[in-house]
């Protein structure tokens, strides 16, 4: 199986672990293994096309986004600066010799988690139903919950795996740890953007929590940002089959 050219090495190394959303999911040989005598190659192809599309309306979704966000500063409603020069998460190189969990990024990761958590408890406490809405979502809200669903716990771990992988490489000079660090920095920004073009989704939607969802917009802008100057090279890191040209 592994000698299928139409596989991609290395595909899942730096992937977000989203298989039934991967646009790449007939090209990869992990999901194969996990997947193997189940799945027929023609129709995983076509879930490929449609997650691809799916992802592209979320980076519309993201636009738009950023634009709310900065229409709102523009309206006065927040402070300008606040956006543009607002301190991140982060801090000067030298003190970063600490345990990765306890860098800002990753606190505020974590923060993030937390919030999640009050928005949904929050909003069932004002619902009329029995039903959770992060388990029984209205139709129309069901990707946006599924996305910021997936990536709650998953921005963590992948902050602190990143954190570690740069101070690994000002622990052992010589070793080249900054590339897995970008990698994972990368899916990390990616787990970001998708979790804030949901939550813009949601916004208008919910006029009740609207001072809560624009508390985690900013908080999440502010953590990508963060992540952005922490892992300069984040965004131009090229992962096997996302970013580079396909063979
Ligand atoms: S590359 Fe896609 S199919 Fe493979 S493990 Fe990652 S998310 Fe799943």
């Amino acid at each position: 199986m592994a000698d299928d050219p139409e596989l991609i090495p290395g595909i899942h190394v730096y992937c977000d672990r989203w298989c039934g959303r991967c646009a790449f999911a007939s090209r990869c040989l992990q999901f194969r293994l996990e997947t193997e005598g189940r799945e027929r190659d023609g129709a995983l192809q076509n879930f490929d096309v449609l997650n691809a599309q799916f992802w592209e309306e979320m980076g519309e979704a993201l636009v738009q986004a950023m634009r709310f966000i900065r229409d709102i500063a523009a309206k006065g409603e927040l402070e300008v600066n606040d956006l543009q020069r607002e301190t991140v998460f982060s801090e000067p190189p030298e003190s970063l010799q600490r345990d990765a969990r306890e860098h800002p990024c990753a606190i505020a990761a974590l923060l993030y988690a937390g919030m999640v958590n009050e928005w949904f408890a929050a909003s069932d406490e004002l619902s009329y139903t029995e039903e959770s809405l992060l388990t029984k979502p209205p139709l129309f809200l069901e990707e946006s919950i599924q996305v910021i669903r997936h990536y709650h716990y998953f921005i963590y771990p992948k902050i602190v795996r990143a954190i570690e992988g740069r101070l690994g490489k000002e622990a052992v000079s010589g070793c080249n740890f900054d590339a897995d660090a970008s990698g994972t920095a990368k899916v990390t920004l990616i787990a970001l953007d998708r979790s804030l073009a949901a939550w813009s989704l949601l916004y208008k939607e919910y006029p009740a929590q609207e001072d809560n969802t624009l508390s985690i917009l900013l908080h999440l802008d502010r953590l990508r940002r963060s992540v952005e100057v922490v892992f300069p090279d984040a965004r131009a890191f090229i992962r096997p089959g996302f970013d580079a040209p396909l063979p």
